[in-house]
């Protein structure tokens, strides 16, 4: 599959056309970024990690009936995509306490929840991700109560698919945000699932395995990201 023009470039990757109106290439780059921007660094080995997992993860979604945008891995930084219109609005899923939800009401960080909980925020480094229910989110013409309907039931059902098999390689599934597009009239799971959109902690030694290491200089960064392609099995 040819690469041709660049469509869109975010924070830790770009998207490039190719000769099929229907397919995208996705190039995971080095770049990190925390904060909404505002702290930026490159992680040596990030963008082939994060392919590699994502292209993985997609793979165990399909397997287990989650529809997602994830065509094949086309070399180390590029995944084949198709090409989706992307729904505004980021979904994320918490089992255990961390991150905004302590920030946001002084919360312990590590309390798991009885039930998983699902949020949604407004995909706008602005207007820095603000939380949305979902009745603005249909005002804002974001999406309709049945796809986030929709949203919601997939996001519960990937976090189940996540649980299980983290589980059995010893890591437990903090939370994680996923994105969604609109394709030929479906939903489907599109962007990444990686250390950069999940939180996910070492079962035994409790160690983050995750961007956390970036976010809060934690240390051991680039080899947290080539563990976690090791151990979800390159
Ligand atoms: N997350 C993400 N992109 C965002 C915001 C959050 O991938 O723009 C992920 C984050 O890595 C974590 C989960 O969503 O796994 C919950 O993030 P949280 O709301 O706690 O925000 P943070 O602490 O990352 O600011």
């Amino acid at each position: 599959m040819k690469r041709l023009e660049k469509l869109y470039e975010g924070k830790a990757k770009v998207i490039f056309k190719t000769d099929n109106p229907d397919l995208v290439i996705q190039y995971f780059k080095d770049d990190a970024t925390a904060f909404d921007g505002v702290k930026k660094d490159t992680v040596n080995g990030k963008g082939v990690a994060n392919n590699s997992i994502s292209s993985k993860l997609f793979e165990l979604m399909k397997k287990n009936g989650i529809e997602t945008h994830y065509e094949e891995k086309l070399s180390d930084n590029e995944m084949l995509v198709k090409r989706v219109e992307i729904i505004q609005t980021e979904t994320i899923v918490r089992n255990i306490s961390a991150g905004s939800f302590c920030r946001r009401y002084g919360f312990d960080e590590g309390v798991e929840f009885e039930a998983p909980t699902v949020e949604f925020s407004y995909k706008s480094d602005e207007y820095h991700d603000p939380l949305m229910c979902d009745d603005h989110i249909r005002v804002m013409g974001l999406a309709t109560e049945d796809e986030i309907f929709q949203m919601r039931t997939m996001a519960l059902k990937i976090n189940q698919i996540l649980q299980t098999f983290f589980d059995s390689i010893g890591i437990t599934v903090v939370d994680f945000k996923v994105e969604f597009g609109r394709y030929k009239g479906r939903i489907i799971l599109a962007d990444e699932i990686s250390p950069d959109t999940c939180r996910f902690w070492d079962k035994v030694t409790k160690k983050k395995l995750d961007k956390d290491r970036f976010r809060y200089d934690l240390g051991d960064v680039e080899e947290t990201y080539a563990e976690m392609m090791k151990r979800i099995g390159d």
